[in-house]
């Protein structure tokens, strides 16, 4: 074995899976069954004997990737995954290969180090004050704005409302949480936020959700209503989280508004940007999150908008000390946790995580490779896709569009009912023509597609549409 020539393997086989894929010689999409892939990689061999090394692993690398979801591929219409830019990729090679540690500064100072970058780099997109550094324990930064990188958007959500319970009930971490507390949603939130309410022990019976307007958007004028119902319940609201922008639909809600209810109110305010914070880097598209500097907390993930591999999120707070604050861990683990002089500081004590890879180097890799404007023509492209696509399909008589999009999420359906969207889907998918999901919104299923990959166009959308047209016309006969 020698990392130089197998690393050339890689690059090859890599290289070969991407101009497949740029070709559409291959499917989008290639599902086997489990059980098939297993054997026909011979798992079970290299397990026992190893071996996995020069011309065994050509072979290997060029089944395992036929079997992989192609991302770039024209025909990725599917999840809100970034097809990765490679300079990105490399990034997670290099932090991969040099097991850089990022949540103590001794572990991987270089990591710590791009991190923070990355951090206030993101800050100032947001408006909000970058963090200062001031002295060198691990109370370093002080009353700034804040945040830290985490392992994808669930978590950083996880972590939002956790620091937002600390702040609404101080004593939390030494007495528990109390079984009043609540949670303000709107109606279309990802469910990464019911889940984090969960496993922090607010239950279903304790989400109140806000209604929306036809898109699905926070009507701000019902938010005083279910936040009264809150209160009459004798419950106490965590945090009110608004979408910028809706998984379902990548719809935006009024944050300028909803943020000014919340200063009023003093409720913590997050905004679940998961998707669509990316829409700060666009001249263009930065006003969907007009009103965003007045929220205390922020989720935006890297590895949707910002093609990067997984995961990249970031937790942003306007606050820094309420990230600190968040977690008051008395923990026996004296070898973390002990005041020292170093040259930088520690983001351990503000994670959930504790051992965490370096995820600042996924990112900037591609901020570095591309430039800040050349991701932001990228989203530009992506959502004037979107645009593109919704006036060519909302024109075609046998399609509907329940709204306009605001983002790179399209939502249609071909006349017919439910069935028939979930049909076409599982058709499409299995044949491995175009990826593709659906969503319910109002009470309907409909095909959505997210515009990801660099390679589609509006030529794609057509000839997705008369496939649609020819599979309906055989499901019907
Ligand atoms: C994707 C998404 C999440 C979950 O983030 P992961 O990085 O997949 O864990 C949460 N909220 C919204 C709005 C999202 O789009």
């Amino acid at each position: 074995m020698s990392f130089t020539s197998d690393i050339s393997i890689v690059t090859q086989a890599l290289n070969q899976f991407y101009s497949d894929t740029l070709a559409k010689a291959k499917p989008v999409l290639n599902q086997q069954e489990l059980d098939h892939i297993v054997a026909d990689l011979k798992l079970e061999h290299y397990a026992q004997n190893g071996g996995l090394a020069n011309r065994d692993l050509k072979q290997f690398l060029d089944k395992y990737l036929s079997y992989v979801t192609r991302l770039h591929h024209a025909n990725n219409l599917g999840h809100q995954c970034a097809p990765p830019h490679y300079s990105s990729a490399l990034g997670s090679l290099v932090t991969g290969f040099a097991n850089t540690v990022s949540s103590i500064y001794e572990m991987g100072p270089a990591s710590v180090s791009l991190e923070y970058f990355v951090i206030n780099w993101m800050l100032e997109k947001v408006g909000w004050e970058k963090v200062r550094i001031r002295g060198n324990s691990r109370h370093a930064m002080s009353t700034s704005g804040g945040g830290v990188l985490v392992n994808g958007g669930s978590i950083a959500n996880l972590t939002a409302l956790t620091i937002a319970r600390s702040k609404v009930v101080p004593e939390v971490w030494k007495t528990g949480s109390p079984s009043n507390l609540a949670l303000l949603l709107p109606a279309e939130s990802h469910y990464a936020l019911t889940k984090a309410a969960g496993i922090m022990g607010i239950g279903a019976q304790s989400i109140y959700y806000i209604d929306g307007d036809e898109t699905g958007a926070i009507r701000p004028d019902s938010i005083p209503g279910t936040f009264k119902k809150v209160m009459d319940d004798g419950k106490i609201p965590i945090a009110l989280a608004a979408n910028a922008c809706s998984t379902s639909v990548g719809i935006y809600d009024p944050l300028d508004e909803i943020g000014d209810f919340c200063r009023e109110n003093k409720l913590w305010f997050h905004v679940d940007g998961a998707h669509g914070a990316s829409a700060l880097l666009s001249d263009k598209h930065m006003g969907l999150l007009k009103g965003v500097q007045k929220a205390d907390s922020l989720v935006w993930d890297a590895h949707k908008l910002l093609q990067t591999p997984s995961l990249c999120a970031a937790l942003l707070v306007r606050n820094m000390e309420h990230l600190d604050q968040g977690f008051q861990i008395h923990q026996n683990a004296s070898y973390l946790f002990h005041e020292k002089h170093q040259p930088g500081f520690d983001s351990i004590h503000r994670t959930i995580e504790t051992t965490k890879s370096g995820l600042g180097e996924k990112f900037f890799f591609v901020l570095a490779g591309l430039g800040e404007k050349g991701l932001a023509r990228y989203i530009d492209n992506q959502y004037q896709l979107a645009q593109e696509a919704y006036t060519y399909i909302r024109e075609h008589p046998n399609f509907e569009c329940p709204i306009s999009p605001q983002s790179n999420i399209l939502c249609f359906r071909i006349k017919g009912d439910n069935a028939l969207q979930l049909h076409i889907r599982n058709h499409l998918t299995k044949e491995g023509t175009f990826y593709l999901t659906t969503v319910a919104f109002k009470e309907k299923r409909y095909l959505r597609l997210v515009f990801m990959s660099e390679n589609t166009t509006l030529e794609t959308v057509k000839e997705l549409v008369s496939e649609i047209m020819e599979l309906s016309k055989g499901i019907r006969d």
